[in-house]
């Protein structure tokens, strides 16, 4: 049976590193002769020039009948002012919930190369090895009540981060998962000082952690969450917590890595998952060939390893990316000397890079 994958490349960047992904997807068929079938989908600001709707039904559906989703970005300032559910962005909300993508895996490695790429002293980054994982579907991009009211004091806007103990716990456990793969240390992250949802989602957790004997779990504030991981990066292994947060600490885990470009992540859940680079449309350096494709690349490794279980094909994109990065290539985003390649040149080289290993070392 052909793989089925559906490539959403959506708006501004999102095309262009998802064009690379592609070309990586067919560099892995053809070396180890795989039957792989993508198919492009309009969505976001791209949709809702062709079809009026930031996630055409077509689209929805296409994603639910493949293997998996290969995503771009969505967002464009020309629907900047649009109403909510018209903005490309809502495309993201309503992907998410129509695939049950209820947890995101954003793993984030310090590669040694990179090291004078981050703002951190070499010896505070150096080894640093973070798997975040974040909720997706719930919390307060989603839950009710929501929108802008009229008041007698004027409009007044509201929303709300909302978890019951079930979203908690099936999030919980897939972090505790990781945990037990990895270093087995759980970081989860809250605001339990303040906030009624994260008094109930430490409670959960910690429930969920009798299950996990072998993790240790500690409960981090979001705001010391977010200076310790300027402060002792190293000391983290995977990272648990709720939508929003998980949004704004990933955002800052990116920056100390070196790039936002280099992010990769899965959404996973209750069915088809999604593989999507971490970072947005990058309005600001779209169609000049300057993005760096390295996340959106590495989505593609994680789709190989968690949606077809094809590991060592996964681990040929790793070490291309790794390699290329040795040799000292780089993306505008990470130069320091002046010198860089383009975004299509990064995905030709990464392309080479595979070739040349799977011939030098044939299955
Ligand atoms: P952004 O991630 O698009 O860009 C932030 C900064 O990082 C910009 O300076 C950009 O040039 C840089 N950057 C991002 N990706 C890069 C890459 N691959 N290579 C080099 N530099 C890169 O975030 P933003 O500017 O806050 O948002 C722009 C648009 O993207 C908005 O419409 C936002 O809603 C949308 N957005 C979409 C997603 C998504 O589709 N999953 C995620 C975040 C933001």
């Amino acid at each position: 049976m052909p793989l089925r994958i559906a490539v959403l490349p959506g708006d501004g960047i999102g095309a262009e590193v998802t064009t690379q992904a592609v070309k990586v997807i067919a560099t892995i068929a053809d070396c180890f002769r795989h039957e792989i079938v993508m198919r492009e989908y309009p969505v976001g600001g791209v949709a809702l020039k062709t079809h009026g709707t930031p996630l055409p039904e077509e689209t929805l559906s296409a994603c639910q009948a493949s293997d998996a989703v290969l995503f771009g970005a969505v967002g464009s300032p020309e629907h900047d002012d649009n109403p909510p559910p018209m903005k490309p962005e809502a495309a993201l909300v309503q992907l998410r919930l129509g695939l049950g993508t209820f947890a995101n895996l954003r793993p984030a490695v310090m590669h040694p190369a990179l090291i004078d790429c981050s703002p951190l002293r070499p010896e505070c980054i150096q080894g640093a090895d973070i798997l975040i994982v974040r909720e997706l579907t719930g919390g307060l991009y989603t839950s009710d009540p929501r929108g802008i009211d009229a008041t007698p004091r004027g409009r007044r806007g509201i929303n709300t981060m909302a978890y019951d103990e079930a979203e908690i716990e099936r999030i919980a456990r897939i972090a505790f998962q990781f945990a037990r793969q990895r270093r087995k240390k759980l970081s989860s992250v809250d605001k339990a000082n303040m906030l009624e949802v994260s008094q109930l989602w430490r409670e959960v957790v910690t429930r969920v952690s009798a299950d996990y004997p072998e993790v240790e779990v500690e409960h981090l504030l979001v705001d010391n969450c977010a200076m310790q991981l300027i402060r002792r990066p190293r000391d983290f292994d995977v990272i648990l917590t709720e939508n929003i947060f998980g949004d704004i600490l990933s955002e800052e885990v990116a920056a100390v890595l070196g790039s936002i470009g280099l992010l990769p992540s899965a959404s996973i859940g209750e069915g088809v998952s999604l593989y999507e680079p971490v970072h947005g449309s990058a309005p600001d350096i779209r169609g000049k060939n300057l993005a760096n494709p390295i996340g959106a690349i590495g989505s593609v490794a994680l789709m190989f390893r968690h949606s077809f279980h094809l590991h060592r094909e996964a681990d040929h994109i790793e070490s291309a990316i790794w390699r290329v990065l040795d040799r000292g290539y780089r993306t505008p985003d990470l130069a320091r000397d002046g010198a860089w390649v383009s975004t299509e040149e990064m995905g030709d080289l990464i392309c080479r890079e595979i070739r040349r290993a799977v011939e030098e070392r044939p299955c």
